[in-house]
């Protein structure tokens, strides 16, 4: 059998999360390998908001100024309540917000990490415990292995590494979601805002790009059993349609009939109850998670993305803190010091990072609730728990996750 190859970091995943992570680490003088199961960079639902808590991490990945100029800033988010013929506007709230072509944020995350540093084609099956070393070994769906001195799981909802350190499985959320981009070909005239409008139990999501593009998302309750449609754009936009047909004003119907077929997908919705969130182990030996694979939550919030870059700045930070400037060879002969410094630097990271995503993953949960909640007293009930549970809503986009 070949033998296994040995590498300082490998991080699993080249998502938003683990492109950061890789980022961060590069940006503080530390080399990382990030192993992606796909054959290229996906860019997996067209878009993503950003608000001010993901703008400073940005920032701090050196990438905000050259990101900010793919997309205009928007001038808020707001809510309409659809009523007969009615519409409810809600207040906008504060701070930077700007939607952002996930290709786009996703490519600035590669360019500037040193060549080599992303493996395509690598799919990891399963993580298991060198017993004479004690690092983690990852096996790989072509038959290599991989030895890791540290090893960051990135790899999203379906986590293999969420899988190695025992964390509860991620939960279902009873309802799932359409995204798509629409180009218009002259200016779309909209005003640039983050607007959710809400009716006959659907939420439409609508956020401008630039003058000519507009991202797009449907939130729709149910659970989805046809697997078939979720290959096929063509059914996906019928059931846009179909879901907005009549309670929607024109325009958004108009946007949903003229969408880029190509850029169409669906998505379940899937969550990590803030109380695995608050009492999980997510660190074991020399593992640790970041991103969807530690806190996947719904999009209620528009965070999920956002949190995964500030897990990578805090993680980056932690472990660049331990090392002192010294490469991870400085620890060569000294294994154990350098195990010591490396668990501790993990600890403080999830300490650090646990209550803002436990605050966060509940405000999203109970943001769901409430959209998809058919009942009226059942959305009065929860509006209550809002208020007192979170009486500022938009506290969690001021967050700061800190310097690099
Ligand atoms: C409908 C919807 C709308 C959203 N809107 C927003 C928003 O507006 N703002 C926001 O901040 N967030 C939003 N989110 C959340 C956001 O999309 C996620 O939080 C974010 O993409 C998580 O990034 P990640 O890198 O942790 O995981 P992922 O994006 O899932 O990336 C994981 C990567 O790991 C790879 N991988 C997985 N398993 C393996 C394996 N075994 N071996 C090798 N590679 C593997 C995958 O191929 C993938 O590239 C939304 C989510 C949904 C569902």
């Amino acid at each position: 059998m070949e033998a296994a190859e040995e590498i300082d970091i490998v991080i699993v995943g080249a998502g938003i999360c683990g492109l950061a992570t890789a980022l961060a680490l590069h940006r503080k003088g530390i080399k990382s390998v990030v192993l992606e199961r796909s054959e290229t960079l996906r860019a997996f639902g067209s878009a993503i908001a950003i608000l001010t808590n993901g703008w400073r991490a940005l920032d701090q990945l050196g990438i905000g100024p050259k990101l900010r100029q793919t997309a205009l800033p928007l001038q808020g988010v707001r809510d309409i309540w659809l009523d007969g013929n009615k519409q409810r506007r809600g207040p906008l709230s504060k701070g930077e917000a700007r939607c952002v072509k996930r290709s786009d944020l996703i490519n600035m995350l590669a360019q500037d990490l040193p060549h080599g540093t992303i493996r395509f084609g690598c799919h990891i099956l399963f993580v298991e415990l060198d017993p004479l070393t004690n690092f983690p070994i990852l096996q790989l769906r072509d038959g290599r292995a991989i030895k890791a001195k540290i090893l960051i799981g990135c790899d999203g909802a379906s986590s293999v590494v969420a899988e190695y350190l025992k964390v509860k499985p991620k939960k279902s959320f009873p309802a799932f979601g359409i995204r798509g981009l629409t180009y218009y070909p002259s200016p779309h005239g909209f005003d640039p805002e983050f607007v959710r409008t809400h009716g006959n139990n659907v939420v439409c999501g609508r956020s401008t790009i630039n003058q000519n593009l507009v991202f797009w998302f449907l939130l729709l309750p149910g659970y989805l059993k046809d697997s078939e449609i979720f290959k096929d754009p063509e059914l996906i936009k019928q059931m846009a349609l179909e879901k907005t047909n009549d309670a929607f004003p024109k325009e958004t119907i108009e946007m949903i009939k003229d969408c880029d077929i190509t850029s169409l997908s669906l998505t379940h919705l899937w969550y990590r109850p803030a109380w695995d969130i608050l009492l999980g182990t997510f660190r074991k030996g020399m593992v640790t998670l970041a991103g969807d694979s530690m806190h996947v939550m719904g999009p209620f919030l528009g965070q999920g993305g956002s949190a995964a870059m500030e897990d990578a700045v805090v993680l980056a930070r932690c472990l660049a803190n331990k090392i002192h400037g010294e490469s991870i060879n400085g620890f060569e002969g000294n294994n154990g010091l350098f195990r010591k410094k490396m668990e501790e630097a993990m600890d403080l990271y999830v300490k650090e990072r646990r209550m803002r995503l436990v605050r966060l993953s509940a405000q999203s949960y109970v943001t769901g609730l409430l959209f998809s909640s058919a009942s009226m007293i059942g959305k009065i009930l929860l509006l209550a728990l809002i208020i007192v549970l979170f009486q500022d809503p938009i506290r969690h986009t001021r967050y700061d996750c800190g310097h690099l």
